[in-house]
């Protein structure tokens, strides 16, 4: 077992606690596994370790039970995490506001910052600081490093990042894009010019990350000049759950007309909209099962999905001026071919041709799906944000 120099990476949610026991520098994952509904009566832990999976149903009161109870099983298997010689603790902390924008050993003073920028993610950043608290306390002597969504965004191109509202609001209140999943993005586009065989810097790529949650971003030669979330990850492209963009007239209205206070518009947008809010089902293969059945909702919700993907495709090929490669990542993107196709779909004119061999080939690999004739490269590149995490806190840890 590669447990000595791992980085146990923890990914706190406000209900869920997702873990992964991963060696920096081999990427040998030991052990993974998800805590959910924490704070629920139905709670649960999946615990894989070694290809070893087991499911229990068990009282989780908060975080800190499921992380005692983590640490517990992984006793059981002859791991105790505090003498097992970790390299670190890697936490995923969703947004690092203008503070932070690189990998940071969390100290008292980093958690309180971390506090401070809540404001600006209410649903993400106190669930982080109380996963990271929880380590903390079993932990104690173990380093922690916090690696923030927001990072790789931190210097797009003010022209990207400024909302066209009152100046001195949004100065006084932080309002502007930050852009999220940044640790993806930046793995990902690493890994595609690595494909690719060519310098990082030299690359201009679009990245479409389509998970749950889902962002695009415009890279030029490894910087980002573009990327479709915002202030928070509600912005952009129609996601499982949240509705992507919309008018901000219409908060207004269901607030004034429909009443709903903004919690409710935030429970609204957040997780009764995108994919969920149009047919009924949040996850995507349901959606594919759906259509199939049959159903019109689910049609005109996958309709809704791919145009506003087409939309950003449109306008980041014309930021960047020109493009190499579109790689595409996370559940939906490494997995429906269909949605690849539907995509891509008549942009021959613009060098853009994926080949329909290759886009249904399934391979756990960087894959290239593009047609020989395509100017532009398409590629399938599987994310990996617990490795990329594990790295970049083993390399903290390392200059500390
Ligand atoms: P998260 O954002 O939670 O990390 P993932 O990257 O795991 O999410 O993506 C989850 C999404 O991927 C779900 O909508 C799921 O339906 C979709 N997905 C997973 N496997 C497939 C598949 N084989 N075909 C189509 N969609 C898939």
């Amino acid at each position: 077992m590669s447990v000595p120099g791992s980085v146990l990476v923890l990914n706190a949610g406000s209900s869920s606690l997702k873990y992964q026991l991963v060696h920096p520098d081999t990427g040998v994952v030991t052990a993974e596994g998800l805590c959910e509904r924490i704070g629920d009566t139905g709670s649960s832990i999946t615990h894989e370790l070694n290809g070893v999976e087991v499911t229990e149903r068990i009282l989780l009161p908060d975080h800190r039970a499921a992380f005692e109870r983590v640490a517990a099983l992984f006793a059981e298997d002859g791991i105790d995490l505090a003498t097992a010689g970790l390299r670190a603790v890697g936490h995923r902390v969703v947004h690092g506001g203008r503070t932070f924008f690189l990998p940071t050993l969390i100290t008292e003073h980093v958690m309180s910052e971390i506090e401070r920028i809540s404001s600006l993610a209410p649903l993400h950043n106190p669930a982080n600081l109380v996963g990271i608290r929880a380590a903390a306390e079993l932990l104690p002597d173990v380093s922690a490093v916090a690696v923030f969504d927001t990072a790789f965004f931190h210097g797009l191109p003010d022209a990207a990042a400024t909302y066209a509202i009152d100046r001195g609001v949004a100065s006084l209140h932080a309002i502007r894009r930050y852009g999220f999943h940044g640790t993806s993005h930046e793995y990902v586009s690493a890994k595609a010019a690595e494909f690719l065989g060519r310098p990082y810097g030299e690359v201009n790529q679009i990245v479409l990350h389509l998970g749950n949650g889902a962002s695009a971003s415009a890279i030029r030669g490894g910087v980002p000049i573009d990327t479709s979330m915002g202030m928070t990850p509600l912005q952009g492209l129609v996601m499982g759950t949240r509705s992507g963009d919309i008018d901000p007239g219409v908060v207004m209205h269901l607030h004034r007309v429909v009443k709903l206070s903004a919690d409710q518009i935030d429970a609204l947008l957040n997780k009764q909209s995108g994919l969920k809010g149009m047919c009924g089902e949040g996850d995507f293969r349901s959606v594919t099962e759906l259509i199939e059945q049959g159903d019109a909702s689910a049609k005109l919700a996958y309709d809704v999905y791919v145009h506003r993907l087409r939309h950003y495709l449109g306008a980041y090929l014309l930021e960047l001026g020109s493009l190499d490669a579109i790689c595409f990542t996370a559940g939906v993107g490494e997995n429906a071919a269909g949605l690849r196709a539907d995509t891509l779909a008549g942009l021959e004119n613009f060098g853009i041709i994926v080949d329909p061999e290759r886009n249904t080939m399934r391979s756990k690999e960087v894959r290239r799906i593009s047609a020989d004739g395509s100017r532009v490269e398409v590629l399938v590149v599987p994310t990996n944000e617990e490795l990329a995490i594990a790295r970049q806190a083993a390399q903290v840890v390392a200059e500390s």
